[in-house]
């Protein structure tokens, strides 16, 4: 008989816990999507502060590793994508980085001490261990930039990809100084994952008016707006 009425009162437990649930299920309607100030302090892109605000290191070692690829070309609609073989890479504080792509931002989504440049390009690494490191280069308008030039050429006008036999060097759209800006940040793109370790090259690089334009066109404005520091210190190196 005992058992009869222990069996009984976990049937009603059971069903007791079930109209919990379910009252609870009732009282959560469609959670909104999470507003952007609840993302996490460690947002991009940034405002890089004025020389004297950022702290200057003596730590931070940059070797570049890239080596020719064959062009593989992306029009995504929203912006223009080069996928990059594998074989090329950068050495950050010792650990290795695999370049995986590089793409293009209209206007430059990095403010530098205030400073809009007309475009921004973002050098995508990650690391055996899942990490990301992301190179950002400033272009203003100046000369033609005959790699870019030989990218542009190839580009899909319209959204789709392009696999050439051309080959293409990332390593000829870097500047001769190696001095850069580094902090913590995210993706710029949804869903503005943090943990990325970006390096922003100080010397700004030029292409043609032209060419900067070709890429707005394609591309559209872009960006996302700048994110607010909190208490991240910007390296200058
Ligand atoms: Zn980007």
């Amino acid at each position: 008989m005992t058992s009869y009425f222990n069996f009984l009162a976990m049937k009603l437990y059971t069903l007791y816990t079930l109209f919990l649930l379910f009252l609870l299920g009732c009282s959560q309607p469609n959670k909104p999507e999470a507003p952007l100030d609840t993302l996490g302090h460690q947002q991009s892109p940034i405002n890089i502060p004025s020389d004297y605000q950022c702290k200057y290191a003596k730590k931070h070692l940059v070797d570049f590793h890239y080596r020719p690829s064959h062009e593989k070309i992306i029009n995504t609609g929203h912006t223009i994508k080069i996928e990059y073989e594998p074989g090329s890479d950068v050495i950050y504080d010792s650990t290795q980085f695999n370049l995986k792509q590089f793409h293009f931002h209209t206007p430059a989504e990095h403010h530098i001490q205030g400073i809009i440049y007309p475009m921004e390009m973002h050098l995508v690494h990650q690391s055996a261990e899942g990490n990301y490191l992301v190179i950002g280069l400033m272009f203003k308008e100046g000369r033609e930039n005959p790699t870019l030039a030989k990218i542009l050429r190839d580009t899909p006008r319209y959204q789709g990809r392009i696999n050439s036999d051309h080959l293409v060097n990332a390593a000829n759209l870097l500047p001769k100084s190696r001095h850069f800006y580094t902090y913590q940040g995210s993706f710029t793109t949804p869903p503005y994952t943090e943990g990325v370790r970006w390096l922003i090259l100080q010397e700004i690089i030029e292409a043609s008016a032209t060419q900067i334009h070709l890429f707005k066109q394609l591309e559209g404005e872009n960006i996302r707006a700048n994110q607010q520091l909190f208490d991240r210190i910007v390296e200058r190196f």
